[in-house]
């Protein structure tokens, strides 16, 4: 009889579309399905309990799945490379299989995990699993790591991608002790709100809705906060409870099931959203210095004031901006915030309140549902103009981006309840005009506060600021 083979889940809470658990029924008819809590990520001041959340619901969801295959997903508690080792002592398992993570904390722990296995004689089997093409297999002509978007995503999208891999069918696993699953509370989180539905099965809905009929106007909703327009598929992106490859496969066939040249564009559209998370995960492993500072190093002398009150105003969602009120209780309430409001808010953090990018970012971190180190800290600096992509440095006014992406003001009635019995117009004016001194006092009245900051002094302040780092 082959030995067991241990897989270790971390970013992968599923069972379709799974490169390491192939390979490992590849080689022996017994697996050991495994995730193991990380008490090193779990005491990160920037583990949002939400993200936590989701990830107990998708094992709880994952630990059934593997039941109903005969097998049974094994639970532990602490270091690693410890537990691991105690796990193949327990069952005779002579070889370990993970999917590749890109964060360098990850990168990290599976090479100090690696060489303690490899000194005892395991065999450690990594697999390329998160991105449809991982890193290395997207260089310029010279070999070397994209610094830019819009090239890359030219080369992305030329290169042959890998069809998703088949179900599991039966899986054998030895009675193993397990730790039982912790409540969010055990592990010293609370989070009360609704949260999206986690696990395989619930992604797997959502990608088929999504791409049954929304994928086909996403060009024209996808900037609509008020709008079911994006796929909502983040936090399972996020947690593995998809396979990337099943997403590609299906964007594939939505696209050649378009009627019309506006629906094939916004196929693309999407398709394009993918590659900006596989750009930002190569960015991260290439260049993991963009971790703590800018991709742009001289932008690392950028001023900031870093006002503690200003900061409280935008993280509670109490700046006197609407827009940007609204979309901080979003992200507050849910867990999660759209697209457009995220680089509104970071616009507005960094170029209005003049605060450090890293405060806002450490922020999103600590509530996001889908919280990533590479979209994030890849969003963050984009919004900030010290990333990556070259683009125009671009300064969001909160007033015109309300006016135009939510033009009824129905995101804003439905996030700041206080106001949501004004006119329209009420909501939306931010300036010193008259109409916007008339719609000021409307809000006054509704006992929302004024705006904090003056967005035509300060984007001025900040354009001098950035000058002075050229
Ligand atoms: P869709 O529009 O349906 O896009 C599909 C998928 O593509 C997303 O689920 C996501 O995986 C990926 N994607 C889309 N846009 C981007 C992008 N700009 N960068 C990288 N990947 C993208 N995304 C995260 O997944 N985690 C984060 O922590 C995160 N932080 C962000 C912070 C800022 C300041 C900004 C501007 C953007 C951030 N994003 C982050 C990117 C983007 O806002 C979210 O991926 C998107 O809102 C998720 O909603 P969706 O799944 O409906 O997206």
């Amino acid at each position: 009889m082959t030995a067991p083979v241990i897989v270790w889940h971390r970013r992968d809470l599923r069972l379709h579309d799974h490169q390491a658990l192939q390979v490992a029924l590849d080689r022996s008819a017994v697996v050991i399905p495994t995730f193991i809590l990380d008490p090193g990520i779990l005491a990160r001041e920037d583990t949002a309990a939400a993200r936590v959340q989701f990830m107990l619901d998708s094992l709880k969801e994952l630990a059934e799945r593997y039941r109903q295959l005969g097998g049974q997903l094994v639970v532990c508690q602490g270091d690693p490379l410890v537990q691991l080792q105690d796990l193949i002592e327990r069952t005779g398992a002579r070889t370990v299989i993970w999917n590749q993570d890109v964060e360098p904390y990850a990168l990290r722990r599976d090479q100090q995990v690696s060489e303690g296995l490899q000194q005892r004689g395991i065999e450690v089997i990594r697999c390329q699993d998160m991105l449809l093409h991982g890193p290395g297999q997207i260089l310029t002509q010279a070999g070397e790591y994209y610094s830019v978007y819009t090239p890359f995503w030219r080369n992305w999208i030329g290169q042959p991608k890998a069809q998703p891999l088949p179900q599991p069918g039966r899986i054998q696993t030895p009675e193993v002790e397990s730790f039982p699953l912790p409540s969010l509370q055990d592990l010293g989180f609370a989070w009360d709100q609704m949260l999206p539905e986690a696990g395989e099965t619930a992604a797997l809905d959502l990608l088929e809705l999504f791409v049954d009929r929304e994928i086909f106007d996403y060009e024209e909703n996808r900037n609509l906060p008020s709008v079911r327009g994006t796929s909502q598929l983040s936090p399972h992106l996020r947690w593995g409870t998809i396979g990337i490859r099943q997403v590609w496969q299906a964007t594939v066939e939505a696209r050649d099931r378009s009627r019309s040249e506006e629906a094939q564009l916004s196929v693309k559209a999407w398709q394009q959203e993918i590659a900006w998370r596989e750009f930002y995960k190569h960015v991260l492993y290439a260049f993991p210095r963009v971790e703590t500072g800018p991709y742009r190093s001289k932008y690392g002398d950028l001023e900031w004031d870093n006002d503690l009150d200003l900061f409280q105003a935008w993280c509670e969602g109490q700046t006197g901006y609407p827009m940007v009120d609204a979309a901080m209780r979003q992200l507050n309430q849910t867990g999660w915030m759209h697209n457009r409001c995220r680089m509104i808010v970071a616009s507005f953090l960094t170029k209005d309140l003049l605060i450090d990018w890293r405060w806002g970012e450490r922020y999103f971190m600590q509530k996001l549902v889908d919280g990533d180190l590479a979209a994030n800290n890849g969003g963050w600096q984009w919004s900030a103009s010290v990333g990556t992509d070259p683009k125009p440095m671009r300064i969001f006014n909160p007033a015109t981006q309300g006016a135009k992406f939510d033009p009824e003001g129905d995101y804003i009635r439905e996030y700041v309840p206080e106001i949501s019995g004004l006119d329209t117009p009420a909501l939306l004016q931010v300036s010193d005009s008259k109409a916007g001194q008339w719609a000021q006092q409307e809000r006054q009245g509704c006992g929302y506060p004024d705006p904090i900051v003056d967005h035509k002094q300060r984007q001025q302040e900040f354009k001098r600021r950035y000058q002075a780092c050229q």
